[in-house]
């Protein structure tokens, strides 16, 4: 006999650790947690720079997926890399709190209403998740919750090269904003994040480590789910494999709740018989519900540097080596403060370079060392330096996930399609020009020695900079995504139900429309907390 629970949550990353201990805290549920990846405590996990040393390193916390060749970009295949460890991306991400801005979420609105029983996904209706959810250090009022379990705070530390950045970026015109969260998204200032005094808060440490003695709650660690099981058209269970390699059955009364992120919840929905029918068939696999939207409208945000060489010895570069590490190391068990209580990128930017009262249509993070992707840093001398890392928030372009084939084990074939529409160099080029001059403003300019990259900035110079160096801020999105029920490539309903099936629903990024205007991880746990509410029956 399969052993059976009332719910089974698979993958738990940010959404999926929220919607976990919302079903077993709220619900008093019996649920099955199954994670792909690592435990989540660890030294360099809990520090907020560590992370960046893991990064580069082929950790195991990290599972590097690699895009299809992007033609766009010289052909270079680009590295994904996503959290394999409980808690997800939230456990490896920057720590940035972006929920995005309410019009991203009317916008969803507007593309979900008109079905019978759709929810509203208008912002009054999303904020009091945001609220719930949130435990902010600082604001208290009606954008921002305080007694919520993720912690949210201001930097421990902030550079001068931050600070430097922020009076530049204001020196262009831009005002200063204390709270990208707030009113406005527009202007320039210091992110808050996902931290507790130098410690990363991650979903799987703010919502699931406080349910560890629950006996609702069984959470499976390295446990790769294979496949959804479905018999006459409702999800009644998973397949999964334990780190030995030995399969197992399990079973639900309840509901099956897909949170493996935008990269792998539409290859373990097509592995279940679920996605475009010839697709499938081309495959082998059996069909059980033609969905030709899963896998596609995949959207993730573009990013591109300006790069400079500093004037002085400014910024983080040499402080994770050698005697700065143990002065800073040393700094933090002693005061609680200084270099180590920072991911590094405490400054940032909401802008619009062509029409600056309009929505913004870039953020930008001040990154107080020479940072490039992988191939183009090593062209480089490293040095002391200044990157300005620029993000289009509303790309046009979009991918698909295909499978490689119905192996499990195989990776997806990613194609971001990186700035495949025009209008998305277009927005790149112009960013790269509004921040290229920001390095010649004061008070940055007169830190900086030269500008590295880009040099040459006609706009051949600034496409052939973008097909070099463009790569993924790590946000994919959209794979699965929410539509009203007139759209055919909606795979699922305003109640994050998949269509066609009973008892599964979809609450990571996948499921989103359109990708928000800001960084990902406080939207997919927003997003794991209404799915709780939906499976609940309270919304
Ligand atoms: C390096 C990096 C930096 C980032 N920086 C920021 C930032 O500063 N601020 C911000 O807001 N966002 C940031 N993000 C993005 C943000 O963290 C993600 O958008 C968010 O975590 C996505 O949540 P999710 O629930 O959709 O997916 P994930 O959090 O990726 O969760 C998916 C989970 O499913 C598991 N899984 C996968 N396959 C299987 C399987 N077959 N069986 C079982 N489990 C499986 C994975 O191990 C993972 O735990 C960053 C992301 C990365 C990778």
């Amino acid at each position: 006999m399969a052993e059976t629970f009332d719910h089974i949550v698979i993958g738990g990353g940010s959404a999926g650790s929220v919607a976990t201990s919302r079903l077993v805290e709220h619900g008093k549920c019996k649920v099955l947690l199954l994670e792909g990846g690592h435990h989540h405590r660890h030294p360099l996990l809990d520090m907020p720079p560590g992370v960046f040393k893991l990064l580069s390193n082929g950790s195991k916390f990290f599972k590097d997926h690699f895009s299809v060749p992007q033609p766009q970009l010289n052909g270079r295949k680009a590295k994904i890399p996503q959290g394999n460890v409980l808690g997800g991306g939230s456990t490896v991400n920057g720590q940035a709190y972006v929920r995005g801005r309410p019009s991203d979420y009317s916008e969803w609105n507007d593309i979900l209403r008109g079905n019978n029983d759709a929810i509203s996904w208008d912002w009054p209706d999303i904020l009091p998740h945001f609220k719930r959810l949130e435990g902010n250090k600082k604001f208290n009022d009606e954008l921002h919750g305080s007694d919520g379990k993720l912690i949210v705070s201001d930097p421990g530390h902030v550079d001068d090269v931050a600070r430097w950045f922020v009076q530049a970026v204001q020196a262009q015109g831009e005002p200063f904003n204390p709270d990208f969260n707030g009113h406005k998204q527009r202007g320039v200032g210091y992110f808050q994040f996902t931290y507790d005094q130098g410690q990363r808060v991650s979903a799987a440490y703010a919502f699931l480590d406080p349910l560890k003695n629950n006996p609702n709650l069984t959470i499976r660690l390295q446990s790769q789910v294979q496949r959804i099981l479905i018999e006459n058209g409702r999800a009644v269970g998973v397949v999964y494999k334990d780190k030995s390699g030995s399969e197992h059955t399990v079973r639900t009364d309840g509901e099956v709740i897909l949170s493996a992120g935008a990269l792998i919840t539409p290859k373990l929905l097509m592995l279940s018989g679920l996605g475009p029918a010839e697709h499938l068939k081309s495959h082998g696999i059996k069909v059980v519900e033609d969905l030709p939207g899963v896998g596609q409208n995949l959207q993730d945000h573009p990013d591109v540097s300006v790069v400079a060489k500093a004037n002085g010895p400014y910024g983080y570069w040499k402080q994770d080596r050698g005697w700065n590490m143990i002065r800073n190391g040393l700094e933090f068990k002693l005061t609680g403060r200084g270099k180590i209580t920072t991911t590094g990128l405490e400054a940032a930017c909401f802008i619009n370079p062509t029409d600056p009262e309009a929505e913004p249509t870039h953020e930008a993070y001040c990154i107080p060392v020479m940072y490039l992707n992988e191939e183009q840093l090593k062209t480089i001398p490293e040095d002391y330096g200044v990157s300005i890392q620029m993000v289009l928030l509303k790309p046009h372009s979009r991918g698909d996930v295909r499978l490689a084939s119905n192996n499990p084990a195989d990776m997806p074939l990613i194609n971001p399609n990186f700035l495949a529409d025009p209008r998305d160099m277009d927005e790149m080029i112009k960013g790269l020009r509004y921040f290229r001059k920001t390095m010649d403003t004061r008070p940055l300019a007169d830190k900086i020695d030269k500008v590295v990259a880009p040099l040459d900035m006609s706009d051949e110079g600034l496409t052939e900079h973008c097909r070099n160096v463009v790569k993924t801020n790590f946000h994919p999105a959209g794979t699965a995504k929410m539509g009203a029920d007139g759209d055919n490539m909606a795979v699922l309903d305003a109640r994050m139900r998949v269509r066609g099936i009973e008892g599964l629903r979809i609450c990571d990024m996948s499921a989103v429309p359109e990708i928000p205007a800001g960084n990902t991880n406080a939207p997919a746990m927003m997003l794991g907390d209404r799915c709780a509410d939906l499976v609940l029956g309270d919304l």
